[in-house]
């Protein structure tokens, strides 16, 4: 059996973890952060992660905390339909439901289940050599650690990511998004049901349940450029302002949130990469792949990389660095499709011209069952 470092205790990291640890390997998760605080809104879940989670025995663990959601609904900034994904035939089909969850409660589910001392907080990784037996981590503090083989889980703006493909960086996106999580028992949405709006000038505003009683919104707005100023000072009455003449319950989710509770960010992803593997070093999730939050298949896809790699270690229980190859390759299509798609999505999301919103939403009316079926087809069912 080898040992492997992690870097990076995210819903990537700890659910690698995992994977190894079942198949008898001995792992090291080494995280930046100084604990790992209840940070972060919510995320969703896809069928097709929930089945990834059933493979590395985290299932049950993880959807006990999250609200199942079987209804997607795109919706004007009336409240109109534009059109409807139910993925109540796939849930049946396959076993798996979608659900949305509170990152903080996936990261404590998957975290709790690994023995004591397997992750190491305050451990920021600078770089990394290799060595005649694999690879040795550099971290800010001057400690160092070895194994046999190191895999890059540190998300968006990865070092390890910058060291092996020095050229890869993030794009933005061209908006901006405001997210939170409140307790919304009160306003009575109906179980199972997320809904987003496509509204005018670029206002985009979505909301999923989360479990609890609680429900997660998001609300973009188009911007040129990213870290700007005005919308960093953007409170909770800015949004309502931006947001007003939105049906319900979009007013009313608003209404329930403190301004501590808001997160903001630019929306940014990762063109996709030309290799995720060299030698004895790995990248997988965000590091690998990072996407636009368009389809919610971000933390879907780093536990899919977690299944997947298990897969490829089990094909090949004696040599890792043909396991990263054979991850890399069953991996980069798969990613780089989700990637493209959800970017494109967020493009046409994002309109602004009264002309393009109007064609764009007659479109989204007309568009046949069968298309939105046939894309969760390839989502929930491919992996
Ligand atoms: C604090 C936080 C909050 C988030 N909130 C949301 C949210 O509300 N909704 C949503 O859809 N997505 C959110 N995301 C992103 C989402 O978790 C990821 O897109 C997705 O889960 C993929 O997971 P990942 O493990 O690849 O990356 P991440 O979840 O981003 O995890 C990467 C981990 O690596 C650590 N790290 C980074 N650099 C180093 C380093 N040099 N040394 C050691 N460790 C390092 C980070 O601290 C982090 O814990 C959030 C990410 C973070 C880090």
């Amino acid at each position: 059996m080898a040992d492997f470092i992690i870097i990076g205790a995210g819903i990537g990291g700890l659910a690698t973890a995992h994977a190894l640890l079942k198949l008898g390997h001995a792992v090291r998760v080494y995280e930046a952060a100084a604990e790992l605080r209840a940070v972060g809104a919510g995320v969703v879940l896809g069928a097709n992660a929930m089945r990834a989670l059933h493979e590395l025995d985290l299932h049950d663990a993880v959807a006990v905390l999250g609200a199942s959601v079987c209804q997607l609904q795109l919706l004007d900034q009336q409240g109109r339909l534009l059109q409807t994904a139910d993925t109540t035939d796939f849930t049946r089909r396959l076993g798996f439901e979608n659900i949305g969850i509170h990152r903080a409660d996936l990261q404590r589910a998957l975290l709790a289940g690994l023995p004591p001392g397997t992750v190491q907080l305050g451990k920021a990784f600078e770089r990394y050599e290799e060595t005649p037996t694999g690879v040795r981590a550099h971290f800010a503090d001057g400690s160092q650690a070895h194994a046999a083989a190191l895999i890059g889980a540190d998300g968006l703006n990865s070092r390890v990511r910058r060291q092996l493909l020095p050229a890869a960086a993030p794009r933005y996106a061209g908006y901006t998004c405001w997210r939170a999580v409140v307790e919304a028992g009160a306003l009575g949405l109906p179980a199972g049901e997320s809904a987003e709006t496509w509204g005018a000038a670029g206002r985009r505003f979505g909301y999923v349940p989360v479990g609890g009683g609680r429900v997660y919104w998001f609300a973009c707005l188009n911007s040129p450029a990213p870290r700007s100023p005005k919308y960093q000072a953007y409170r909770v009455a800015d949004l309502q302002r931006e947001f007003a003449g939105f049906h319900a319950p979009v007013p009313e989710l608003l209404a329930l949130t403190h301004n501590d509770g808001l997160l903001w960010n630019d929306i940014l992803d990762l063109p996709p990469l030309p290799h995720f593997a060299r030698g004895p070093v790995l990248l997988l999730g965000d590091a690998a792949h990072a996407t636009t939050p368009n389809m919610g298949q971000g933390a879907g896809m780093a536990i899919e990389d977690a299944a997947v790699l298990a897969r490829c270690l089990r094909a090949s229980p004696t040599n890792v660095w043909a396991a990263f190859n054979s991850f890399e390759q069953r991996r980069r299509a798969r990613t780089a499709r989700i990637v493209r798609t959800s970017w494109q999505l967020g493009r046409v999301g994002q309109l602004e011209s009264p002309l393009l919103t109007g064609i764009r939403n007659t479109v989204m009316r007309l568009l046949p069952a069968a298309v939105s079926r046939s894309q969760m087809a390839w989502l929930y069912e491919e992996l």
